[in-house]
């Protein structure tokens, strides 16, 4: 045997590794100076591994194998589909909400031709982005304008500072909320120059407080859904239309930042989320949603209500720094198409049917599923059980959504183990553990998923 000095010195050089059949083939697809890279990489691993006292099989063939590994590994994007296993249907970390087909390839048309986006084709002449959408976000919501910007951030932003620039805006401190660590109402009122009035206390704000707190600086009153969380007990907050009343009697706007952008009421499904139409019936001026929520839409800030004011944030400087790009005008106008009939919205909008899907119906896939599993005769047990799924995104935070999940129990395996395989597959697969068991919960899986998801856990368990 050598010693490691020997082992040492007579690490493969890297022409000789180069020149091996496995790496010429890959030479075809990638260029020498990378495939040279990865040979050295790989020939320093096993130095390393050398001086760490292992024993690693140093010859040229070893050498080129991890060659092609690193190259392999490299030349995966870095962006790619995964399939959501976990249950959270706005999977913030997942990329939230996944859009409908047809406007995804809306987006992809778009993107790959010249457009009208700034161009009126009946007249010749220079049109507005804004036009793509304005319509179709008023007529859903029942506004009298709109425009979409890059997200519900930059659409508080926009509407803060070409409303309230300079001035107080009145929040009750029970809504002045942290959206995913980055986002805090307070720090963004801060960024758009606005002077925050804070009222009330964390549990309790009344309407006079609201009264008592306006004066000759107040530019606007400010409203926002309490997304991810629930302030329950000893709790008031004035209701929308009370505010409403109080800002017009003063002449003043009331500010509605909605979160999720909820068209469809789903109530009977326990969503206690306030649908747009309902806000702008209350009275809101203006309403802010994201496009990426319960909307179903891409990611988008939606600003709606009354002429005046969307007139003067669209006109503002800053809305072209947070203006959207035509592939999101494209999906957008596409997904809002789509909720014109609320029937097809139902069907046709992935997070809708996510959310409404009976539980009975996923009850069903997932035996079949499992029985499916079950009789490949793989290294695993298969089951079926009840589950509690959730909306995610911050929205509904309180509402448990029935669910079934398909459980599978590895026999030559952890689950933790499993649970790491998935997520290395081809096409990475995230699910959760429960009760040493991985769960793969129906609610957030398509028809496509599944067939996936069968390879993968046949390849896996086999
Ligand atoms: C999610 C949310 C935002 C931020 O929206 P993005 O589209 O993620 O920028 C702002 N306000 C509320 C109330 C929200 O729920």
């Amino acid at each position: 045997m050598d010693t490691k000095q020997e082992k040492l010195r007579n690490l493969p050089k890297a022409d000789v590794v180069m020149d091996l059949p496995v790496l010429q083939e890959f030479l075809a697809s990638t260029d020498r100076k990378t495939a040279l890279e990865a040979v050295r990489k790989s020939v320093e691993e096993m130095r390393q591994a050398l001086l760490a006292g292992e024993d690693p099989d140093v010859s040229p063939e070893a050498a080129a194998a991890r060659a092609c590994a690193i190259l392999e590994e490299e030349d995966k994007p870095s962006l790619r589909p995964v399939i959501n296993a976990t249950g959270i249907i706005l999977h913030t970390n997942l990329g939230r909400a996944r859009l409908n087909r047809q406007a995804a390839e809306k987006a992809a048309q778009i993107a790959c031709s010249y457009s009208t986006l700034e161009y009126d084709a009946k007249e010749g002449k220079r049109g507005s982005r804004h036009d793509h959408v304005s319509r179709l976000i008023a007529q859903v919501t029942g506004a009298e304008d709109a425009i979409a910007v890059n997200n519900n951030a930059a659409a508080t932003l926009l509407c803060l500072v070409s409303l309230a620039y300079k001035k107080e805006v009145v929040v009750s401190r029970g809504e002045l909320v942290e959206i995913g660590g980055s986002f805090r109402v307070p720090e963004i009122m801060e960024q758009g120059g606005t002077v925050l009035k804070e009222i009330g206390t964390t549990n309790k704000t009344h309407f006079a407080d609201y009264e008592k707190a306006i004066g000759p600086e107040t530019a606007a009153l400010l409203k926002v859904h309490p997304s991810n969380y629930r302030v329950i007990g000893f709790t008031e907050d004035v209701p929308a239309e009370q505010l409403a009343q109080l800002a017009h009697s003063k002449g003043l706007p009331l500010i509605y930042d909605l979160g999720s952008g909820l068209l469809e009421d789903l109530s009977s499904y326990g969503l206690d989320e306030p649908t747009a139409q309902k806000a702008m019936a209350a009275g809101a001026d203006v309403i802010l949603f994201s496009g990426d929520k319960l909307l179903g839409g891409p990611q988008a800030g939606i600003i709606a209500g009354k002429k005046e004011y969307i007139e003067k944030m669209k006109k503002h400087p800053l809305a072209r720094v947070v203006r959207v790009d035509k592939m999101t005008l494209a999906a957008l106008e596409q997904t809002l198409r789509i909720y014109r009939d609320p029937k097809q919205a139902m069907k046709n909008i992935p997070v809708l049917s996510m959310v409404t899907k009976p539980a009975a119906e996923l009850k069903e896939t997932a035996q079949g599923f499992a029985a499916g599993l079950a009789a490949e005769g793989l290294n695993a047990h298969f089951g079926i059980r009840e589950d509690v799924a959730r909306v995610g995104g911050g929205s509904a935070p309180m509402l448990d959504l029935k669910t079934w999940c398909v459980w599978v129990k590895p026999l030559g395996m952890s689950v933790d183990a499993l649970q790491e395989k998935l997520r290395y597959w081809k096409m990475p697969i995230v699910a959760r553990i429960s009760e040493d068991e991985v769960l793969l919960d129906l609610r957030t899986l398509s028809e496509g998923d599944l067939v996936v998801l069968r390879l993968a856990l046949i390849d896996i368990l086999e």
